[in-house]
């Protein structure tokens, strides 16, 4: 098995280095890597910075922004995004919605959506889920009714992330209620200002405000902002989901913590047991590296690996690993996460139990490692 980069794909590598460490301003860095939260403006001038070098949506078909990237060049831009401690471009832009318009949606919709989706003009959200509607995602019940050239939405979706900055959310709706369950569902984009939409936060754990509730309520959408068929919404759910799970391991952050979580360590690290903790941490993150790796390098047609269901399930494990070692290593310090800046206690003390807490999501979005592993079961084991 040949792993190591060739000189082509070295000198890619430095090149991406350079650009994320040095162009991407280093307050946006120091807050990712101090995990604090992200402003919408971090994000968006982050985006925009990446989107003018031609770095924001790679992935995507070369008319639209795109790079003509083999995956591993992909895998090594993601990387090297993520140990610089670089904002990803939002997910919701980079990875779902885009792809999908560029594959499904009509030229007008393309033209419409795609440069403002790839700079940010555009923030969107996701509304797929509901009360109800989550793992077993083809329940949902969001009705969109045919009215002359538009439809009429009623409904509600949960856990929008970051739906308070939305400026549009691109929601599956249940458009015909006779067919089979997976069968009548659509693909609808919306303008989150239309009268009748209404966001409410939900308080998380950690303090943040993060997921949102989203209500429909006589939301009138013009026909044309239907992406690809009526009632098909379900593929192109389903592309996107694929899509969502691609990249979805941290390894490259994870490491990046891993890495502080040593010096953070100091004479911790002379006790043979949290010695031992890092050695195991680290060595699990090496083998999920290569995985990934591996998986990058054979995936040659650019659809998503099965293979991603194991980087999702491993990754998210790994992901919260570390950040229950970043705990304990605060010891009682960890518990005063409410203390001001002002505090004695060092920062990543104090952010350790937030973070914590905060990942404990990993393992549910994107869906569920339970599912993941039903999905690794039937697709790469056969069973
Ligand atoms: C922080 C966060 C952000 C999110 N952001 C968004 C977003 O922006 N937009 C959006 O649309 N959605 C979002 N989601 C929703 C997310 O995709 C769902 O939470 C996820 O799909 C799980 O669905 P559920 O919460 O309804 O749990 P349920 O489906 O009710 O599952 C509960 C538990 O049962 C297990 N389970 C369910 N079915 C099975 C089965 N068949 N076999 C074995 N175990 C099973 C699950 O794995 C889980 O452990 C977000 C979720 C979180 C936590």
């Amino acid at each position: 098995m040949q792993l190591e980069l060739s000189p082509e794909d070295a000198a890619f590598r430095d090149e991406m280095r350079t650009f994320f460490t040095t162009e991407i301003p280093q307050e946006i860095r120091d807050t990712v890597a101090e995990r604090r939260e992200l402003t919408k403006e971090q994000i968006v001038e982050s985006q925009r910075l990446m989107n003018q070098h031609g770095l924001a949506v790679p992935h995507w078909p070369v008319e639209w922004g795109g790079q003509d990237w083999s995956q591993l060049r992909r895998h090594i831009w993601h990387e090297e995004m993520q140990r610089a401690a670089v904002p990803p471009p939002l997910a919701f832009n980079a990875s779902m919605v885009g792809p999908v318009i560029a594959t499904f949606g009509s030229q007008e919709l393309k033209e419409r959506f795609l440069p403002a989706t790839a700079n940010l003009d555009i923030w969107w959200s996701q509304g797929f889920s509901e009360p109800d509607a989550g793992s077993d995602l083809a329940s949902l019940r969001t009705t969109a009714v045919r009215d002359g050239d538009e439809f009429v939405v009623n409904g509600q979706k949960t856990w929008t992330t970051l739906g308070q900055y939305g400026d549009w959310i691109f929601c599956l709706v249940r458009t015909d209620p006779e067919a089979k369950k997976q069968r009548g569902i659509s693909f609808l984009l919306i303008d989150m200002t239309s009268p009748g939409v209404t966001v409410r936060p939900i308080e998380l754990i950690d303090g943040g405000h993060e997921v949102n509730e989203v209500w429909f309520e006589d939301v009138r959408v013009p026909a044309d902002q239907l992406v690809g068929e009526l009632n098909h919404g379900w593929d192109y759910a389903k592309f996107l989901l694929g899509n969502e799970r691609v990249g979805v391991a941290p390894v490259g952050a994870t490491k990046r913590v891993l890495a502080a979580a040593k010096q953070y360590a100091g004479e911790q690290l002379a006790d043979p047991l949290t010695a031992a903790r890092f050695a195991e941490l680290e060595n699990e993150l090496l083998a999920l590296e290569l995985t990934a790796l591996r998986v990058a390098a054979n995936s040659s047609d650019g659809k998503p690996h099965p293979a991603s269901s194991v980087l999702k399930l491993k990754g998210t494990e790994l992901q919260q690993a570390v950040s229950e070692l970043v705990v304990d290593l605060a010891g009682p310090d960890s518990l005063a996460s409410g203390a001001g800046e002002d505090s004695a206690i060092p920062w990543w003390s104090r952010r350790a139990t937030p973070a914590y807490l905060n990942l404990r999501k990993a393992s549910i979005y994107g869906g569920s490692n339970e599912i993941q592993r039903q999905i690794i079961a039937k697709t790469i084991l056969g069973l």
